[in-house]
């Protein structure tokens, strides 16, 4: 038997995890992230990540996309830089001349064959930190040998049904929370189980996320916690933390967003949006 660490994360827990912002910074202190994602009719989700990386503080943010979201991003997104990949409504070759800090993968990606290729042939030579969400997770859940190829403590950030694509049924909550440890130690990756109660994993260390309403329950909640996942590893949160920190402040965020909005109206950009009175409310 092992013994698995429980900790709630709530303002508490996460104030000492915070890095204060210096007078003299630039932007080139808070790291340059990419996001890799989007297919033709789901270029949205790109948008939420991005946005929501610059929002959490990253410096620089790159995008690669088909070709297709070219203007989309340019015109809605100004701060991006935007890479494209050749084809028009998928990725099929990743190639691109920056060295990001940190790569967030997945967010509408699809999963076409020709896209699990570049992923592949991408995770053989990628060497920055990985955040995967989404259809980056249903391709790890397709073809598990890929697993392997991720670099230690790289963050995925399923669903309940994207957990299950990857580790299998469960048959109740102590079960659920037994494979997803011995998953995450077996490949060394950090697990963010969201749900209600989002439950970050680190082999036998759990943590369990307090802030947060159902009004997260909407289209693209998720590609904004990527993207502030994302952001905290490019400006120098270690990636434990910043899968705590980046759970806690979506939460954080939601909950002050919802009222003005109610958890009806919620959507993923006000949570975007909402994302700086998390910071302040830390203090
Ligand atoms: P996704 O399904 O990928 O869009 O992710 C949904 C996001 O919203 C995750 O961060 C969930 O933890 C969060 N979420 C969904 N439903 C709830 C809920 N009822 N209470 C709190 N958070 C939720
Ligand atoms: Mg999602």
């Amino acid at each position: 038997t092992t013994t698995t660490k429980v900790d709630l994360i709530g303002k508490h827990e996460v104030l000492p995890m915070y890095i204060p912002r210096e007078k003299f910074s630039h932007k080139g202190h808070f790291g340059h992230a990419l996001i890799i994602g989007g297919s033709y009719g789901k270029i949205g989700a790109v948008t939420l990540a991005s946005r929501a990386v610059l929002s959490a503080g990253a410096g620089l943010i790159s995008v690669f996309i088909p070709k297709c979201g070219y203007n989309v991003i340019q015109t809605s997104f100004p701060e991006a830089m935007v890479i494209t990949d050749t084809d028009n409504e998928n990725i099929t070759k990743i190639a691109f001349d920056i060295e990001p800090t940190v790569i967030g993968f997945g967010v509408g990606i699809g999963t076409s064959p020709k896209t699990i290729s570049a992923f592949e042939a991408f995770l053989k030579q990628n060497k920055a930190p990985l955040v995967i969400d989404a259809d980056g997770i249903n391709i790890l859940a397709k073809k598990k040998t890929l697993l392997k190829l991720l670099p230690d403590q790289t963050i995925l950030t399923p669903h309940p049904k994207e957990l299950e694509r990857l580790i299998g049924k469960w048959k109740d909550d102590f079960d659920k929370l037994k494979k997803v440890k011995s998953f995450s130690k077996k490949y060394k990756l950090i697990v963010v189980a969201k749900g209600a109660n989002t439950i970050t994993v680190l082999q036998d260390k759990l943590y369990v996320n307090t802030t947060g309403n159902p009004g997260l329950a909407t289209a693209g909640s998720g590609d904004v916690l990527t993207g502030i996942i994302t952001g905290l590893i490019s400006q120098g949160y270690a990636p434990l933390t910043a899968a705590i920190f980046g759970v806690y402040l979506h939460g954080k965020s939601a909950d002050i967003a919802i009222e003005d909005f109610g958890y009806q109206s919620l959507i993923a950009s006000h949570v975007i949006d909402y994302l700086g009175e998390a910071y302040i409310d830390l203090f």
